[in-house]
């Protein structure tokens, strides 16, 4: 697929030091704005010893029960996808269903012939009571293999960015630390190759109420897929970063994605420019 980075390459920390003194002089030489917690300035010459300030949960939160990919869900019983092409084998009802029953929906599903070459379906991963919300593509092999969205060289990178700015899939249940990662596709396209219009119309579903149940008030939308496939529309990335869009009401910012940083490296500065984005609008009264 077109975002898909050199699984297996050496890991990418570059986002990792990004707060601290040498980076932020690099970047104020880059041109490159740093978020920075209010009390600071916003490119700081000083280095930051302390992470962004937590951002307290909704009080009508519900409280976050499932933080890690159950990949042993049972699976509901469906009609086996037929031979060549896709069915409708995906249950009814998914925008009314709880986390247990979406994630048995998604391990069970035979919508697409996606099901057929998969290992794991990739549910997501995270805080599911997070004001943050990431969004990729769709599994590469390695996902398949574990069940879980962006653990290869991608996503490590993407875990230094999240870092960087105070984030962590490991942050569950404290506020204003978590992030919940999910993608367009829950199944592997095989060999990696660019998702199908009927695959991602089938999973889309899925999506979509994994959003409405973390109900996040920011969603970074990662890749030209992703992009594309929340905002309905073709225009490519560069068009459409720099602005708030909306899914759902949800406000979303729009990035590249990880994999496609790992080879081209100088749009680092824009993706930490999204992020800062990101963060402000996080902040802004509207969202
Ligand atoms: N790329 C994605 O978009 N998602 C993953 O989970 C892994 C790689």
């Amino acid at each position: 697929m077109s975002d898909d980075g050199p699984e297996g390459a050496v890991p990418d920390t570059s986002f990792v030091p990004l707060l601290d003194a040498r980076q932020r002089a690099m970047l104020a030489e880059m041109g490159v704005r740093v978020w920075a917690p209010r009390a600071e300035a916003v490119v700081a010459p000083a280095p930051v010893t302390t992470p962004p300030a937590p951002v307290p949960a909704p009080a009508t939160r519900a409280p976050a029960p499932l933080t890690r990919p159950v990949v042993a869900t049972p699976a509901p019983t469906l009609t086996p996808v037929a031979e060549g092409g896709p069915t409708s084998a995906r249950p009814p009802g998914v925008e009314h269903m709880d986390w247990p029953a979406l994630q048995a929906a998604v391990a069970g599903c035979q919508a697409c012939g996606l099901c057929r070459s998969r290992q794991n379906t990739v549910f997501g991963v995270g805080d599911t009571g997070a004001d943050w919300m990431v969004i990729g593509e769709a599994p590469g092999e390695n996902e398949d293999r574990q069940g879980e969205p962006f653990v290869g060289a991608a996503g490590q990178l993407l875990d230094n960015m999240l870092r960087a700015v105070g984030r962590s899939r490991q942050a569950s249940g404290e506020a204003g630390r978590g992030i919940y990662i999910a993608n367009v596709l829950k199944c592997r396209p095989p060999a990696n190759r660019n998702p199908l219009p009927d695959e991602v119309a089938q999973c889309e579903p899925f999506l979509a109420r994994q959003v409405a149940l973390v109900r996040p008030k920011i969603i970074l939308a990662m890749g030209r897929f992703a992009v594309q496939s929340l905002l309905k529309t073709d225009e490519p990335i560069g068009r459409l970063r720099g602005r708030v869009h909306r899914y759902e009401g949800v406000p979303v910012i729009v990035t590249y994605h990880p994999a496609y940083l790992l080879r081209t490296p100088a749009d680092k500065a824009k993706a930490w420019a999204d992020l800062c984005l990101a963060m402000d609008a996080l902040r802004a009264p509207s969202s």
